[in-house]
């Protein structure tokens, strides 16, 4: 930590807004799309829709996505003259909300497109996008439905102005399901060609079979590996830290936290973090966990608690381990990717998952 540990909150966590700037400039080059919005739901995964959306806004950012119509409102207040669109439709009898606050809704049925088309006949045209379904079985319209759709007076009323579908695992290098997903949304994209396309996340990015007119990166933004297993090209966004509390030596025997599921095999010098799951810091980590102290990386010793974690630091010099020296969770070479993989889950998790606890630092 570059300032003193926190006082009042267990750890840090500093969001770089000029990386996620940068990031979202690597993307838009990468994709070679025409224009590329950025995915900001889950309060834009958790580094906070309020400072991350003007951010983009400001490195030329237009197009948005959110997942639920509270976060759209937030996005709508944070960027106030952006196009908007919500991933997971809208709920049944709140069309005008959306209409309300100009607020483009993804349409993935044919009870949600009828609903939209039908206030959009009585109020007046407000677009929306469509998503057709090529593989995820999650969201959208079939293909067929949506090719036999596809000439439908309600459709028309709809007011599409996307079309999108959404990819399975683009992570995975080539995966001969993207090719298929890919080639299914060609033919969709035929019987609707006024409409432009989007199919890309983060992964899709990298991938010249899913360029369109607009991608649609979530992860890599915030600085998630977009292809696990190679270099990754973006900027760490987000870094936690949590000072220590107190430092102890311990006897070979000695057990450490919880259920003495850690047990010294020889004299250990240990550290006691103030952060732990409350902050959203996976309980599964335990076992698997680190964190660099002094610039050597420390494995965690027992069980994760709830405000606490127990750190082996045997390895760092002595004058590292002061109270109140930082301690860091996420940054210093440990990437979310890694602490996603450690924690038996994704860097994705990770992000979305951290907490309200910390003192947030926005740096720009
Ligand atoms: C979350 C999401 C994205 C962004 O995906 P990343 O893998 O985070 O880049 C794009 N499109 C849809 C439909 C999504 O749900």
């Amino acid at each position: 930590m570059t300032e003193p540990t926190p006082i009042g909150h267990g750890g840090r966590l500093t969001v770089d807004l000029a990386a996620l700037r940068a990031n979202w400039r690597i993307l838009a080059t990468a994709a070679e799309c025409p224009e590329t919005a950025a995915v900001i739901k889950a309060d834009a995964y958790g580094c906070g829709i309020a400072r991350a959306a003007p951010a983009l806004w400001a490195e030329g950012c237009r197009t948005f996505f959110v997942a639920h119509l509270s976060e759209a409102l937030s996005a709508r207040e944070a960027v106030p003259d952006a196009v908007v669109y919500v991933l997971n439709g809208f709920p049944p009898g709140s069309a005008q909300a959306y209409r309300d606050a100009d607020l483009r809704p993804v349409l993935g049925s044919r009870d949600e497109v009828a609903e939209w088309a039908a206030a959009n006949r009585e109020a007046g045209p407000r677009p929306a996008a469509l998503h057709v379904d090529t593989g995820m079985n999650r969201l959208g319209l079939s293909v067929p439905d949506a090719l036999s759709l596809a000439g439908d007076p309600m459709m028309a009323e709809a007011g599409f102005d996307l079309l999108m579908s959404h990819l399975v695992s683009a992570e995975v290098e080539h995966d001969p399901l993207t090719d298929h997903q890919a080639a299914e949304f060609a033919r969709v994209r035929a019987a609707y060609p006024h409409l432009r396309a989007s199919l890309a996340n983060s992964s899709g990015d990298f991938l010249a079979s899913c360029r369109a007119d607009l991608a649609r990166p979530g992860y890599a933004l915030y600085g998630g590996n977009p292809r696990p297993g190679r270099d990754n090209p973006m900027r760490p966004v987000v870094r936690l830290e949590a000072g220590i509390l107190q430092v102890r030596e311990v006897e070979a025997g000695a057990t450490a936290g919880y259920n003495a599921r850690w047990v010294a095999r020889g004299p250990r010098r240990l550290a006691t973090l103030s952060l732990g799951y409350a902050d959203g810091y996976p309980r599964a980590s335990t076992g698997r966990g680190e964190a660099v102290v002094g610039g050597v990386r420390c494995p965690f010793a027992g069980n994760v608690s709830m405000d606490l974690i127990i750190l082996d630091v045997t390895e760092v010099p002595r004058d590292a381990l002061r109270r109140g020296a930082p301690a860091t969770l996420i940054g210093d070479g440990l990437d979310l990717d890694t602490v996603g993989r450690n924690a038996g889950t994704i860097g994705y998790e990770i992000l979305t998952g951290l907490g309200a606890r910390y003192e947030r630092v926005y740096r720009d």
